[in-house]
C-alpha cells in the first residue's frame, strides 16, 4: 500500500512539475498562469490534452513538436521527474502529516523559483510571500502560534544577516555583489530551519555553485550568473538530509 501511495504521489508530482515550469516562466512576466493554454513556443501550437502527460509525451513525441517538429528542452521532463521525486521523497519520510504538508510547501516554492531565476534572474515576491504565508499556517496547525512567531524571528535574523553580508560585498567589490531576490530568499530560508542552519545554505550553495558557474562562464560567454538556484538547490539539500546545527558543531570540534 505505502508503495503504491509513492507511485501516486510522484504522479502528482510530475503534474506540479510541469505546472511549476508555467508559473515560474510566465509569473515574472505578468502574465497569467492559466491563460492562455501551453503552446509550442516556435509555432504556437495549442498542446493536447496527451500531449500534457509529463514526461511520456516527452518521451512519445520524441522530444519534438508534434506540429513544427522543433526541438523541446530535454530540461522540462527532467524537471517533472525531478519535482516527482522530491514530492515521493516527502511522502516517504513523513507519510500523510503536516511535516508532508510543509514539505510541499518548501519544495513547490524553491522550484518555482529555481526556474524563474534561472530563466530571468527573478525571484518572484508573490511566490515568495504565498510560500511564507502557507509555511506560517501549517505552522500553527503543527505547533501554534509560537512556533509560527519564532519562524517568523528566525526568517527576520536571517534576512538581516544576509544583508548585512550584501552591504559588506558591495564594499569590497565596489559593485552590487548580490540581488534584492537572494536576501528576501533567505528570510524563507530562516523560516524553513533557523538562521544558523539558514546561513550554512549560502556556503553550500557557493561550494556547489562554483564548478557549475566556472563551466557557464567558459561556455557561454556570460557574465551574469544567478545565485537563487543555488541557494535553492543547497536549501532542498539540507532540508532532505535534517542536518542539524548540533551536528555540524559536533564536526567542526572533532
Ligand atoms: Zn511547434
Amino acid at each position: 500500500m505505502e508503495m503504491y501511495y509513492t507511485i501516486i504521489i510522484f504522479m502528482f508530482g510530475t503534474l506540479f512539475g510541469s505546472f511549476f515550469n508555467v508559473v515560474g516562466y510566465r509569473l515574472p512576466k505578468g502574465e497569467s498562469i492559466v491563460f492562455p493554454a501551453s503552446h509550442c513556443p516556435n509555432c504556437n501550437h495549442k498542446l493536447k490534452g496527451w500531449e500534457l502527460i509529463p514526461i511520456l509525451s516527452f518521451l512519445c513525441l520524441g522530444g519534438k513538436c508534434s506540429k513544427c517538429k522543433q526541438k523541446i528542452s530535454w530540461i522540462y521532463p527532467m524537471f517533472e521527474f525531478l519535482t516527482g521525486c522530491l514530492f515521493a521523497l516527502s511522502y516517504i519520510l513523513y507519510g500523510f502529516s503536516i511535516d508532508f504538508i510543509i514539505a510541499l510547501i518548501i519544495v513547490s516554492s524553491l522550484l518555482i523559483i529555481i526556474v524563474s531565476d534561472l530563466r530571468y534572474y527573478i525571484i518572484p515576491d508573490e511566490v515568495l510571500l504565498i510560500g511564507s504565508i502557507l509555511l506560517l499556517l501549517a505552522y500553527c496547525v503543527k505547533g501554534g502560534w509560537t512556533l509560527a512567531l519564532s519562524a517568523l524571528i528566525n526568517g527576520a535574523i536571517s534576512f538581516a544577516i544576509m544583508f548585512a553580508i550584501k552591504c559588506l560585498g558591495d564594499f569590497l567589490f565596489k559593485k552590487e555583489s548580490m540581488g534584492g531576490g537572494d536576501i528576501k530568499l533567505l528570510f524563507f530560508f530562516g523560516m524553513i530551519f533557523g538562521w544558523p542552519l539558514s546561513i550554512l545554505s549560502i556556503f553550500l550553495a557557493s561550494f556547489i555553485g562554483l564548478p557549475i558557474s566556472l563551466y557557464i562562464l567558459y561556455k557561454k560567454n556570460t557574465h551574469v550568473i544567478p545565485f537563487g538556484p543555488f541557494l535553492s538547490m543547497a536549501t532542498l539539500i539540507i532540508f532532505f538530509s535534517n542536518i542539524q546545527i548540533d551536528m555540524i558543531i559536533q564536526w567542526l570540534t572533532f
